[in-house]
């Protein structure tokens, strides 16, 4: 009896099965991101897109063209998903942005060199293919090179490798000028079909890969956000790019997916930050200077507040609404605030959670946390639903947020985050921050809601300061 991978293909897994396998896979792919859509369905969402993918990997390997293969591809497996498991199992909440940012990468570069791959097969065997392929091979490589190497300098950034922006001299034409080389050289090899030099395919990952570098590493911390999602929407292209050149659909449908999804996110985040996607790309973002500083900052002190003093404000409070920032993920203090907010509207205070879309450090980041203490949804707010009752509330609490709130982006034009749209929180008749000290936000800058009159410091880890205030407010109830 024949024990060869011919055997398994032609007798058990036809083509026909192995392409009725990648819909299903398809189908499972669009309904986890449906649920993906609510966060509490969310985490079905992944399980049905993962496995979705683990259907579609193990039927990879009973694809005829790569039975020569399987060595090669077990390896890859074990030693991908391996350090993928490890790394994802230490990996902190907070931490999960520069993970996003380095898998989405892999991601990227796995498509370019997909297309590196078939292009030299191309080349080498001589083969007649149509230009489509060609063009998209082209273009897959340049925008998974272009994702590869700015993620893995978005991955530095976020981790707090590389501290500032880099430019070269008029950086923004230097940054087209690669741009413009890399695409003529990509175009000159679809051209040349398949009597192209391997040296110009070499130079256009080159010139591609170095695009990713300078555009990233020119940009603004405050302009991470959108760096992330925009590389995960090249990502998705490349790969439904690839897709189409490897003739496998179900790789084209869920790359242009992520693609489509990656793109709708960057346009949310770009919208929320105000940033033209142009700027972002080619890093025009202003210099952080803090010799503007506001007088508010200039001449005024942070005033602390005691826990009790707080307790005791919002106890008479009937409107709340509560800031949450990058804060309260990294002092994990999302269920202390559940356990406050009860308290509150049990003795009749109206509280509301204001969720800016760049808050944290990834799209939907506190969303997800507050979602897991069970808090309701309908008291968590957006900035345009919630901006106009800033100036109605009784009390902001700013949990361990300060880019989201800081009134310089609305008029110091020397500032990194100037133009975007922020909280009214310095509106509000009191505002109560908590953070650890003198810290200033993910761009570096210091705020000046902080140093405001109506304004109070609690100090300390997010967690502690909670538990404080919680105790003091039973007492006072
Ligand atoms: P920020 O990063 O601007 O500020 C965080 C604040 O939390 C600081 O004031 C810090 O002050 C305080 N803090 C830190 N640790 C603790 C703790 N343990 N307990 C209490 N306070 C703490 O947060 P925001 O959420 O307001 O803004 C998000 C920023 O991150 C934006 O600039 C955004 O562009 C950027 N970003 C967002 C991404 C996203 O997708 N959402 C991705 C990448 C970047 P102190 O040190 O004094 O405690």
């Amino acid at each position: 009896m024949p024990d060869s991978p011919d055997f398994i293909t032609q007798s058990i897994f036809n083509e026909n099965i192995v392409q009725i396998i990648y819909f299903i896979a398809t189908l499972l792919f669009i309904f986890g991101l449906k649920k993906m859509s609510s966060p509490p369905a969310a985490q079905k969402g992944l399980v049905w897109a993962g496995i979705g993918m683990l259907l579609a990997v193990l039927i990879t390997f009973f694809q005829y063209q790569i039975q020569s293969n399987y060595l090669w591809m077990t390896a890859a497996l074990f030693i991908g998903g391996t350090l993928a498991y490890i790394s994802a199992k230490k990996a902190l909440m907070t931490e999960i942005p520069q993970m996003i940012a380095l898998y989405n990468g892999l991601g990227g570069g796995a498509a370019a060199t997909i297309a590196a791959s078939e292009l030299i097969k191309l080349e080498t065997l001589s083969l007649a293919t149509p230009d489509t392929v060609k063009y998209l091979a082209i273009a897959g490589a340049l925008v998974g090179s272009i994702s590869f190497s700015g993620s893995l300098i978005a991955f530095a950034k976020l981790k707090g490798l590389i501290k500032s922006p880099f430019r070269l001299p008029m950086h923004q034409w230097a940054n087209a000028l690669v741009l413009v080389v890399a695409i003529t050289f990509g175009i000159a090899i679809a051209l040349n079909g398949n009597q192209f030099e391997v040296t110009s395919l070499v130079l256009f990952f080159i010139l591609s890969l170095t695009f990713g570098v300078l555009m990233t590493i020119s940009m603004g911390d405050a302009d991470m956000p959108v760096a992330i999602s925009l590389f995960n929407a090249f990502t998705g292209l490349a790969v439904g790019f690839e897709g189409y050149v490897l003739a496998n659909p179900a790789m084209m449908i869920a790359g242009l997916l992520v693609a489509a999804v990656g793109f709708k996110l960057t346009s949310s985040m770009s919208k929320a930050m105000n940033r033209p996607i142009s700027n972002v790309l080619f890093g025009s973002v202003s210099e952080i200077d803090t010799s503007n500083a506001s007088s508010a900052i200039a001449n005024g002190r942070m005033k602390e507040l005691q826990s009790n003093d707080a307790a005791a404000m919002m106890a008479f409070a009937q409107n709340i609404i509560i800031v949450p920032g990058y804060g309260m993920a990294v002092a994990q203090a999302q269920h202390k605030v559940s356990e406050m907010v009860k308290l509150l509207e049990d003795n009749g205070a109206k509280v509301k959670f204001a969720i800016h879309p760049v808050a944290g450090r990834m799209p939907g980041h506190m969303n997800v946390l507050l979602a897991e203490t069970g808090i309701s949804y309908d008291s968590i707010y957006d900035l345009d639903e919630i901006n106009e009752e800033f100036k109605r509330a009784d009390i902001v609490l700013v949990l361990g947020a300060n880019d989201t709130t800081n009134p310089a982006a609305r008029s110091d034009q020397t500032s990194p985050i100037f133009g975007m749209p922020i909280f009214n929180a310095d509106k509000a008749k009191n505002i109560i921050v908590i953070k650890r000290g003198k810290g200033a936000g993910f761009s570096g800058i210091e705020n000046p809601l902080f140093y405001l009159e109506n304004t109070g410091i609690l100090f300390g880890d997010a967690q502690s300061v909670l538990s404080n205030v919680l105790k003091d407010l039973k007492q006072i109830y």
